[in-house]
């Protein structure tokens, strides 16, 4: 057995997909959970947690930088708004902002996702290049940027570095907008392996379908290791478009032409058709769900009982960041089918978990694991030392069953709901002045270049 290098003990935690009472958990000196005991008095050398228990949640998908614009989209002064009008003024963000900006706005934000309920964060990083689309002296100056931004904050960092090199299915350059994203294969293999810091790993990710030639596709596929992440079929138009240019639907075309299986993850999954779930079951290929963005932008329901019922991995991601805590992604995305279909605990499953909150967690604690690149998640020997401690004396939780308190974090919101985080065995800040004011003199300056139109 490891060596503990500190005892905790909490009166309740979650293990193995319910509540536990009376638990030791002790960290080993990697940062690892060595020990996880339920019912046991509390050893004179632990520390006394002062409520229960959760496990952090992986964020499976993150573009930082958008966090700067959060909150700036929310104005129509047009006739017509959508994705892509909305596509086309966060490239205005994206032009502008320098590696020191970036940094200051990304350690904000992971301070936000601590505090939101997540302990690590996949970056699906496609901003690679200067203003003008030339490279950095260090060609992985953003990489480090956020990898930077990371360890201010404490939180863990799965840098997904983003292959991205044509405009559309039948636009085989980048739009000029997009000049600071271009990547080939051998660039994405090269950024992959260019941060090695504790608490960073790294997989890869293609833009889209639209964003990058099949051949290359699978080139990266084959030549890479570790997560890989695509965003598919967000958008009906991106669909209509796989279909005019290749014949297939994009989760179809994927399933036939690529090399689909557990180190996939395909990012929104919206616009599906039966057959395609069950491709993505078959082949053991995961799905990243951003319910706060997808609303945001328009996009559209996902078949979520379809993905639940087939036993698809799922995760949850904030993506644009209009969304930074894991209780309203989850709250959305039952909400959403909720509206969708006129009944209620839509994801519950009455024989197995009739709590929509706990196979929900579940299922994206898991998956979300997985989208990460890790074995282990969670309150259990060998996985990471991270955990949430549940401010249980909150006035939106007092007073619920103890059994009940997952679901009052989902769907009874407190504003914030975790009084604690701990990443790799060490709590984390959640407040810190510096980070604050960076962020502050980061988003000023980018008002002034131009970001807020009206
Ligand atoms: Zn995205």
């Amino acid at each position: 057995m490891a060596v503990v290098r500190q005892r905790l003990w909490a009166p309740r935690a979650w293990l193995d997909g319910r509540w536990r009472d009376r638990v030791l958990l002790g960290v080993g000196v990697d940062g690892c959970w060595a020990e996880v005991v339920p019912d046991v008095a509390a050893p004179a050398d632990a520390e006394t947690i002062a409520g229960p228990v959760l496990p952090g949640l992986v964020d499976a998908h993150s573009h930082a930088f958008q966090r700067a614009f959060a909150g700036l989209a929310e104005r129509r002064d047009s006739a017509h708004d959508d994705f892509w009008s909305w596509r086309d003024r966060m490239y205005g963000v994206a032009l502008r902002i320098t590696p020191a900006q970036l940094h200051a706005i990304a350690a904000h934000l992971y301070l936000e996702l601590l505090a939101g309920g997540y302990t690590q964060v996949c970056e699906f990083h496609y901003l690679q290049h200067d203003h003008d689309g030339h490279r950095y002296a260090d060609p992985a100056a953003l990489s480090h940027a956020l990898a930077d931004a990371a360890a201010d904050a404490g939180i863990g960092l799965t840098l997904l570095p983003v292959l991205y090199e044509r405009a559309g299915f039948t636009a085989p350059e980048l739009r000029a907008d997009q000049r600071r994203f271009a990547t080939t294969v051998a660039d994405v293999l090269a950024l992959q392996g260019a941060v090695r810091r504790p608490l960073v790993n790294a997989g890869v990710a293609i833009h889209s379908l639209r964003a990058a030639r099949p051949e290359s596709i699978l080139a990266l596929a084959e030549r890479s290791a570790g997560p890989l992440h695509i965003h598919a079929a967000e958008q009906t138009v991106e669909v209509d478009d796989c279909l005019a240019a290749t014949g297939c639907r994009p989760i179809e075309w994927l399933a036939r032409h690529a090399p689909l299986d557990r180190r996939w993850h395909l990012v929104h999954a919206t616009h599906t058709v039966p057959g395609e779930i069950e491709a993505v079951a078959v082949r053991g290929a995961g799905v990243v769900l951003c319910p706060g963005t997808e609303a945001n932008l328009g996009d559209g329901l996902t078949d979520l009982s379809g993905w639940l019922n087939a036993g698809v991995p799922l995760a949850l991601g904030s993506d644009s960041q209009v969304t930074r805590t894991w209780p309203e992604e989850l709250r959305w995305l039952e909400y959403g089918q909720r509206l969708g279909q006129r009944r209620r605990n839509v994801s519950a499953a009455p024989d197995t978990e009739p709590s929509t909150a706990a196979r929900l967690f579940e299922r994206v604690r898991a998956g979300g694991a997985a989208a990460a690149g890790f074995a282990r998640w969670g309150l259990q020997v060998g996985a990471r030392a991270d955990l949430l401690v549940v401010d249980a004396s909150d006035h939106a939780l007092r007073g619920l069953p103890a059994d009940h308190l997952l679901d009052g974090v989902v769907f009874s919101a407190p504003a914030r709901p975790f009084a604690r985080v701990m990443v790799a065995g060490r709590w984390c800040a959640l407040r810190d002045d510096g980070i604050a004011s960076r962020f502050d003199a980061a988003m000023a300056a980018l008002w002034k270049s131009g970001v807020v139109s009206s």
